[in-house]
């Protein structure tokens, strides 16, 4: 077979820990026998990150916008303990956090489901993906302490120097605590847009929920910010693709959500989708198994595995033993890339390799053949639990007849 080409690159993150380890295994067993790829590549593992300042980071973010899909590697987010293992020079940014502002994007994570694992909520069939807006609300709150006998206000100063004053509460009899947040129209529009853009992409139902009937005024600013975009711009584009937006309260959607099949996009305030997220991913099993693609309003798509660089693994690897790291997420995220790019370019090949690369993948567990923690969910009768090497192996050997 000849090597499927590829006319334009695709931003390669390379990262750390475990996760770089199965990075380079991926790329030698996985995808550079069959694909001349054509990478631009950025190593945001955190050595290089610290000897270019991060200037690495904001680099590989900018040739995301200027190419229009990536794929990144789980990278380290320092904290203290980190400062002293790699001998840093600042306790760099979280790149993700970094490539977020800088494309304006944002981050659907979705379940690979597969037969064997069962979701702790057995009526979910399908992929539920969360779409979590990444601004604002209580992650940019002020809040404070505030003694008995004092009177806490709500005080907006125009550009005029004009005041706008609202009484939250007078503490006459108690000690208490106030806090203030904000959102911006045009972050939440921002938002509104990826979601609308990537369902259509995905070809899913978006969900839309928050609390519009108790907060007035800000909740109710999300909903009529969603409602005027989906009416102004996405409308016709859903009836022809045959989806839906749909917007509920909150609390309804938790309800309807938990009953549902999957199969459906739910976007999130902030909150709820810090919540919600954890939730969903704990109910469909496994870390191993959640896929996560940045998406900025103007259709640029980051691809990536939600999970971190799964640390316990890389030193027992370095201490020279054997570990069962799932790569399965990392593989989707692959081949969600290569997917997009090959759509973008009109390279029906590189889509054909990617969706066999995903069949065999969910091929290989199906028959049984799994890493640790899948091994440890599966209630596949008959299953084998196979390291980290051995598993990519597996998969190739399906690959190839698939091929
Ligand atoms: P983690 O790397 O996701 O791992 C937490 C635990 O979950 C692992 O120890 C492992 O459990 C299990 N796990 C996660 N992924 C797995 C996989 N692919 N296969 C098998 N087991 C898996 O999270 P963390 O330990 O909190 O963070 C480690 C580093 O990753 C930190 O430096 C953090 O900053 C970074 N991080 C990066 C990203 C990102 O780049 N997007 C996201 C999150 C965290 P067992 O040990 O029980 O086997
Ligand atoms: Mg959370």
């Amino acid at each position: 077979m000849e090597k499927i080409k590829m006319p334009t690159p695709l931003v390669e993150m390379d990262g750390d820990e475990m996760t770089r380890i199965i990075w380079k295994m991926i790329k030698d067993i996985l995808l550079t026998p069959y694909i001349e790829l054509n990478t631009e590549y950025y190593d945001l593992g955190l050595v290089h990150r610290n000897e270019t300042d991060d200037q690495v980071t904001v680099d590989s973010a900018n040739a995301t916008k200027k190419y229009g899909v990536a794929v990144k590697c789980a990278t380290i987010t320092p904290n203290a303990q980190r400062m002293t293992e790699y001998n840093l020079k600042e306790m760099w940014k979280s790149p993700n956090g970094t490539i977020r502002a800088i494309l304006d994007g944002t981050v659907f994570r979705a379940p690979i489901i597969v037969n064997g694992i069962t979701p702790l909520i057995p009526t979910w069939k399908k992929p539920i993906t969360i779409a979590r807006h990444a601004y604002g609300d209580v992650y940019k709150n002020t809040e404070m302490k505030v003694s008995k006998g004092s009177k806490a206000e709500l005080v907006v100063t125009d550009e005029n120097g004009a005041e706008t004053r609202e009484l939250i509460h007078e503490f006459k009899n108690s000690d208490g605590i106030v806090q203030g947040l904000h959102n911006l129209d045009e972050s939440i529009g921002s938002f509104a847009r990826s979601c609308f853009n990537f369902a259509l992409d995905v070809k899913q139902d978006l969900w839309f929920a928050t609390k519009d009937t108790i907060s007035k005024k800000y909740d109710h600013r999300f909903k009529d910010i969603f409602a005027e975009i989906y009416e102004n711009e996405y409308k016709d584009k859903f009836e022809k693709a045959g989806i839906e937006y749909f917007y509920t309260l909150i609390d309804d959607a938790v309800a309807r959500v938990v009953r549902s099949e999957g199969g459906y996009i739910w976007a999130c305030k902030n909150y709820d989708g810090d919540v919600m997220s954890d939730m969903v991913a704990t109910a469909f099993g496994s870390l191993g198994m959640m896929t996560s693609v940045l998406v900025s309003p103007d259709g640029v798509y980051e691809y990536e595995a939600a999970h971190g660089t799964v640390t316990r693994h890389y030193y027992k690897h370095l201490k020279g033993e054997e570990t069962s790291t799932n790569s399965v997420a990392t593989i989707f995220a692959w081949s969600g890339a290569l997917k997009k790019r090959g759509q973008l370019d009109n390279v029906s090949e590189l889509v054909f390799f990617a969706e066999k690369l995903e069949q065999a993948t969910v091929q290989t567990i199906e028959e049984g053949v799994m890493t640790g923690d899948l091994a440890a969910l599966s209630n596949l009768p008959e299953k084998r639990k196979v390291n980290t090497e051995q598993f990519l192996l597996e998969i190739k050997d399906r690959l190839e007849k698939l091929l």
